[in-house]
């Protein structure tokens, strides 16, 4: 396996056969790119967008790569659409070449704050949430994402799937971790036609080493609107963030860091 270590940069992923870029940034996107006209595959990239200012960021950010952008976004049976309109939204701005939205009730499960009649936990600044994985995990979400998501690219024929899982500022959940991508992408090389026939299908995962303000300022740099997005768990009914759910707290550390005001606040 062939591996190449920028230390400068911020961004890992993992990217298609035996090629690993670890800690590569915007700048380092010419390496992938001067990898495409090695391979001429890359041209469509799915992206997981939930509306939140992670996956608008990585919009922004596999469009800078030079994807043609295929957003894939659930109703999952959420505790309040209003990431919906987020997500579409964002889509807008970003000038994505189509959106699906998929439908799937993982209410029928339960089992999570945001598919349950469970209280979302509250807390007064990111330094106070509980360690370990908290009630807002739902259940093998983004294993079931990514699923549907290597469904849509196998049929549109792209080989690179994103994603903004990230394991610095965030809530626990075991299925944002850099060995579950890396453990999704070994799957989607079995699953999948392309993958017997030879092709491989990349799980990119940008932000994943990444803390939320440079998340943010590097969204920022990119034309990023984050008024567009949405991140609350737990938002009054007419939208308004609660300002005090893990999300919530999460993201006024991350602009805080990032030195600029909430567009949303
Ligand atoms: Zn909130």
């Amino acid at each position: 396996m062939l591996v190449v270590d920028c230390h400068l940069l911020n961004y890992t992923c993992v990217v298609r056969e035996e090629l690993t870029l670890k800690c590569f940034a915007v700048s380092n996107y010419e390496i992938l790119r001067s990898i495409d006209k090695m391979t001429d595959t890359r041209k469509k990239a799915v992206v997981l967008l939930s509306g939140g200012l992670d996956s608008a960021t990585v919009v922004a950010i596999a469009s800078e790569m030079g994807f043609d952008i295929h957003a894939l976004s659930f109703d999952y049976g959420q505790r309040h659409a209003i990431e919906h309109e987020a997500a579409r939204r964002v889509a807008k701005s970003a000038g994505v070449v189509e959106h699906v939205f998929q439908k799937i009730d993982l209410r029928s499960f339960g089992g999570s704050a945001l598919t349950a009649n469970i209280d979302v936990p509250k807390s007064v600044d990111a330094s106070h949430i509980s360690p370990g994985i908290p009630i807002t995990y739902v259940p093998a979400r983004n294993t079931i994402f990514l699923s549907f998501a290597l469904a849509y690219a196998e049929v549109i024929g792209s080989r690179d799937i994103f994603i903004g899982v990230n394991a610095v500022d965030y809530s626990g959940y075991p299925d944002c971790r850099p060995d579950f991508i890396a453990a999704f992408q070994k799957l989607a090389q079995l699953a999948t036609k392309a993958g017997v026939d030879g092709g491989t299908c990349s799980i990119l995962a940008p932000l994943i080493h990444m803390s939320k303000g440079e998340i943010i300022r590097e969204g920022l740099r990119l034309g990023v609107d984050y008024s567009l997005t949405h991140s609350c768990y737990d938002p009054a009914p007419e939208g308004k963030a609660c300002e005090k759910c893990d999300s919530c707290l999460l993201r006024a550390k991350g602009f805080e860091q990032a030195g600029i005001a909430d567009p949303i606040l």
